[in-house]
């Protein structure tokens, strides 16, 4: 379904955002309070997710908008602590929009499972014979999760990889069974810790090994997923500088970012600023995305910008980017916390193909703002700017005193604590 635009929804209040949202038929609340109580995570929920449960720890939740994926029209439901990232993404997604927006590409989703085993004597032999008995495995695992066949998943493949004891020094010889799994639309750790718990006594019975443990592995190289953009130059110019200008210091500045270590990880940070304000959002496990995503940006032994930017034969700036892709639609806190729900109505309740495809356009709408700022008129004027009204709510500044304090903070040749409560205080006395 298609929505009227959200038109300068950063200028306008809490408030009124909501009730924008209820008026375009975005959201079904019939009251501004009602919508924000039904976000709220009871303590009931929240009592029954963890151990030891206390309370619970907010963040704000926001919006990214002009994102323009496939031919889709999304508001992008972000959870973040930081100042900038939702405005940053927005802004990227704005130019992005203006040329077609971002295009997606997932070919498949599995997920690996691992089995290891040791004391595996005549690995290369008992690797055929593992292969041999792939039905058997294949039947037992389906056994452990038999509903995952009838949503028309279940265990696609199954591969042997022998780490030879010389490889890494001080480390056995180790017999690795991996199960690659079509977890249909969950992310699937459970399921999958299940099934090679299922296959570790008839590995063990096959090989005549010890099974050291059966786990699922984060590192999701069977479930990446790729976003691409294509701008004309016409719509980089900034501040002065051609776009051709900007386009190729993009360039550069990816070049950087693959080449130098120190500057990538710096550089995939903005892009997880986006990845991780989604994955949070929908309900999803931030930490296993992460893991998969840094371990992805070494695979050729060095850590590389996870992006790549070039110029194409007729003079645009492409982008795109890859990234290993672990979320679901179902599973885990999804279906019970009521933000991650609202997140996955608010996307139109995407498939986990394409929210995997949404999470890595809002990654690479990020790593484009944050290039385009820093060839350009550097990073700091835009983010201190909305740093300014975390310096104010620091200082002590409430309601409309935050305004204000902002909006004067920013002229200020030094933007620090001291100096937003200094203008603090001379607004109170006046
Ligand atoms: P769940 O254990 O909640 O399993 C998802 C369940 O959803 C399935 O077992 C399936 O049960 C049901 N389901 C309903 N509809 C579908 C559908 N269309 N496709 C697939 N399944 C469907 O979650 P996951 O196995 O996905 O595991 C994710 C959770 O595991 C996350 O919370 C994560 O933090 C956590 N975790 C992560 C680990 C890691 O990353 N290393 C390790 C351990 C846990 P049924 O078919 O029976 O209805």
């Amino acid at each position: 379904m298609t929505h009227a635009p959200l038109e300068k929804f950063y200028k306008k209040s809490l408030n009124e955002r909501i009730q924008n949202l209820i008026d375009t038929s975005r959201i079904d609340a019939e009251t501004v309070e009602q919508f924000k109580t039904s976000l709220l995570l009871s303590d009931d929920t929240a009592n029954h997710m963890i151990e030891n449960q206390i309370g619970t720890y907010q963040l704000p939740l926001g919006l990214g908008l002009n994102f323009v994926i496939n031919d889709q029209i999304y508001d992008v439901p972000m959870a973040t602590e930081e100042p900038s990232v939702i405005a940053a993404a927005s802004f990227g997604a704005k130019t992005i929009k203006a040329s077609g927006g971002f295009t997606t590409y997932q070919d498949q989703r599995l997920m690996v499972g691992q089995v290891a085993l040791r004391n595996v004597s005549d690995p290369h032999d008992k690797k055929e014979r593992v292969y041999e008995a792939r039905e058997r495995l294949i039947e037992l695992a389906h056994q452990a999760h038999p509903s995952i066949v009838r949503r028309g998943g279940g265990v696609k493949a199954i591969d042997v990889r022998l780490i030879d004891e010389n490889q890494v020094q001080g480390t056995p010889d180790f017999f690795i069974v991996h199960l690659l799994v079509d977890t249909s639309e969950a992310m699937g750790a459970n399921m999958v810790n299940t099934m090679v718990e299922a296959i570790k006594d008839e590995l063990e019975l096959i090989t005549g090994g010890d099974c050291l443990m059966g786990i699922l592995s984060n590192y999701a190289t069977e479930n990446t997923v790729t976003s691409t953009c294509i701008i004309p130059p016409t719509l980089l110019s900034r501040a002065e500088i051609p776009g051709e200008e900007v386009r190729d210091r993009i360039v550069e500045a990816n070049q950087f970012a693959i080449a130098d270590p120190y500057r990538a990880v710096t550089h995939n940070k903005g892009i997880m600023n986006g990845i991780d304000a989604v994955v949070l959002a929908t309900g999803n496990d931030t930490r296993a995305i992460a893991a998969g995503i840094h371990a992805f940006a070494s695979r050729s032994g060095q850590y590389r910008a996870l992006t790549n930017w070039y110029v194409d034969d007729q003079a645009n700036l492409v982008g795109t980017i890859t990234v290993p892709m672990a979320i679901g639609t179902v599973g885990g806190s999804i279906s019970i916390h009521p933000g991650a729900q609202f997140a996955h109505s608010m996307l139109n309740k995407p498939t986990a193909s394409e929210l995997a495809g949404i999470i890595a356009s809002v990654g690479l709408a990020q790593n484009f703002s944050a290039l385009r700022a820093l060839v350009t008129e550097g990073i700091q004027k835009g983010h201190m700017s909305l740093q300014a009204k975390s310096l104010a709510m620091v200082a002590g500044a409430k309601g409309k005193e935050i305004e204000a304090i902002t909006k004067q903070l920013k002229q200020e040749p030094l933007m620090n604590l001291a100096v937003a409560e200094k203008l603090l205080k001379a607004y109170r006395d006046q």
